[in-house]
């Protein structure tokens, strides 16, 4: 029987401080455990530090590791993609990042899991070393975002999980432009098991997902799982129509009954304008999340671009 090949997807973006970590963890990871075939895919995500060359020399000096160089940065998911649409034919997929916030050491968990029937394997943290306004962020999200979603998704799980043969098949066939990986993973449905770990702090270097990126992310995750914002609206306009209705009533009885005094009602006009107007434009924005979502699909742009092989100057 040949060995399983398994194969570490991890997107890189501006991460020379943690390569040299990363590199030689996962090559005493693969040393370690020989009875699978380890193969590990460095998805530069267009660094503009020395991240690129890094990973092109270990990859000149060891074959097991290889790097897919995309012409630009394209983002946290579209470099996963590009990753896990290279490692197809894989036995398995370990998905994870660079800045060993999750530790390769638990990969052999995954795998035990995996060979135990597991199609997706989740590590689950246990703790998070992130502080501050960071964890505060996350917290919100999770909180929010499980009650939101037409389709939950176990909180504290990320990009860390190993997917089996199927499962990334299933993966790579999904068309879908804005892929929130955490949610499209549970959205497959197949065999899941779940392997507890501690989330470290970043080995080296700064977090490069900005508050931008995750923010992005964030709205990703809700728009792409959840109609719950159109459902909000259709139940805030019910809701103000009926108020509406009901102030029209009062107000005309006043007139018929002549029980009105003094004009009155400006500071209300304005106020009500004001709400109904803002509520109007909330309507409005929320739409266009769902449209410009629709553009992007639509376009049927690819995820990622590989950078062309470089060449000599022509003749
Ligand atoms: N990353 C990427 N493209 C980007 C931003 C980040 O490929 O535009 C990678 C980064 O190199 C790391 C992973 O995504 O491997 C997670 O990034 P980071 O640790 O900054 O994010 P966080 O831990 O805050 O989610
Ligand atoms: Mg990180």
């Amino acid at each position: 029987m040949p060995l399983p090949a398994i194969t570490v997807v991890t997107p890189v973006f501006n991460e020379e401080a943690v390569l040299p970590e990363l590199l030689s963890r996962l090559t005493a990871l693969f040393d370690a455990h020989p009875d699978c075939a380890w193969h590990a895919v460095l998805v530069d995500d267009g660094s503009r530090d020395r991240t690129a060359e890094l990973v092109r020399a270990a990859a000149a000096r060891d074959p097991r590791f290889e790097l897919v160089e995309l012409s630009r940065n394209f983002g946290f998911q579209s470099a996963l993609s590009a990753g896990l649409a290279r490692a197809a034919g894989a036995d398995a997929v370990v998905t994870m990042d660079a800045d060993l916030q999750d530790p390769p050491e638990i990969i052999p968990e995954f795998v035990a899991a995996w060979r135990g029937g597991a199609e997706v394997v989740r590590a689950v943290r246990r703790s998070r070393s992130e502080k501050g306004l960071r964890r505060v962020g996350f917290d919100i999200f999770h909180a929010l975002f499980g009650k939101l979603i037409d389709y939950p998704i176990e909180p504290n799980t990320g990009t860390f999980g190993l997917l089996g043969r199927d499962a990334l098949a299933t993966f790579n066939s999904l068309p879908e432009h804005h892929r929130f990986f955490p949610g499209l993973r549970s959205w497959i449905g197949f065999p899941t098991a779940d392997v507890p770990y501690d989330r470290k702090e970043r080995a080296a270097g700064q977090p490069q997902q900005t508050f931008h990126h995750l923010l992005r992310y964030a709205l990703d995750g809700l728009f792409s799982f959840s109609r719950l914002p159109l459902r909000l609206l259709t139940f805030t306009g019910v809701i103000i129509a009926n108020a509406g209705f009901a102030a029209a009533i009062f107000y005309a009885m006043r007139r018929i009954l002549d029980l009105e005094t003094a004009p009155t009602g400006y500071t209300t006009l304005v106020t009500l304008l004001l709400f109904i107007g803002g509520v109007q434009l909330i309507g409005i924005g929320v739409l266009g999340e769902y449209l410009g979502r629709i553009y992007d699909e639509v376009k049927r742009r690819p995820h990622y671009i590989v950078k062309p092989p470089a060449r000599g100057p022509r003749a």
